[in-house]
């Protein structure tokens, strides 16, 4: 495969973040945003949880915010979401190894409750904030095709008046000659009350991404 041209930078997502994007490769952005305290959120958490991939992937995922496992593992899409999230992609005939795989907002936001630590999302300000790492993955990985997961990502890439209800599955082009779509969290799936639904949300899940495993970036 011939290599991909690095384009002038475009950052082609709609929201911009409140700080710079840090400048160096993936391994030096990895590395220093494992000392970011740029926002309150590094305090509680276990460690920052970074993107995973490599660099030349034509297909960046971007999820939300790392989870209870995440935060202790250290790798963004672990733990139950992350399961769910492999099933729907092998069902999609999407290989993880080749996606580049990150989240908007890189530290566990959590309450306290006893034992256990419950999640809690990220401010507007936090994720405004933590963008800068995100845009710099994207520079660096200047994918072709964007995935974003739930709605936090949605907006990040979309903008703040974007509806997953209505637009998830839905190519849309992005500055750049990026093209990039939206689809349900893992774990809205997971959290989905009734068997019923939960496994029609599943349903869709797996729709929206083969249409983003498919070259056809068209609404055909
Ligand atoms: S959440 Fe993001 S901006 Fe805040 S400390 Fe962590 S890496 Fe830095």
């Amino acid at each position: 495969m011939p290599a991909r041209r690095k384009v002038d930078w475009i950052y082609p997502l709609a929201l911009l973040p409140a700080l710079p994007a840090p400048a160096g490769s993936l391994a030096t952005l990895r590395k220093r945003a494992k000392a970011c305290h740029a926002c309150p959120l590094w305090q509680h958490a276990t460690q920052t949880v970074f993107g995973e991939g490599p660099v030349s992937a034509e297909m960046m995922v971007i999820g939300e915010q790392p989870g209870d496992q995440e935060d202790q593992l250290g790798e963004p899409f672990t733990g139950p979401a992350g399961n769910l999230l492999d099933r729907a992609l092998a069902e999609a005939s999407l290989d993880r190894g080749e996606l580049y795989v990150t989240n908007a907002v890189k530290h566990f936001k959590f309450e306290p409750r006893g034992k256990r630590r419950l999640h809690q999302r990220a401010t507007a300000r936090e994720q405004a904030i933590c963008r800068q790492w995100l845009a710099a993955e994207v520079r660096e990985v200047h994918p072709r095709r964007i995935l974003a997961l739930g709605a936090m990502a949605s907006k990040a890439v979309f903008g703040g008046q974007f509806r997953l209800t209505a637009r998830h599955g839905q190519w849309m082009a992005l500055p750049g000659g990026v093209m990039a779509m939206a689809t349900w969290h893992p774990s809205a799936v997971l959290r989905t009350p009734d068997a019923g639904s939960r496994e029609q949300r599943y349903r869709e899940l797996v729709a929206d991404l083969k249409r983003f495993a498919s070259d056809k970036t068209g609404d055909d």
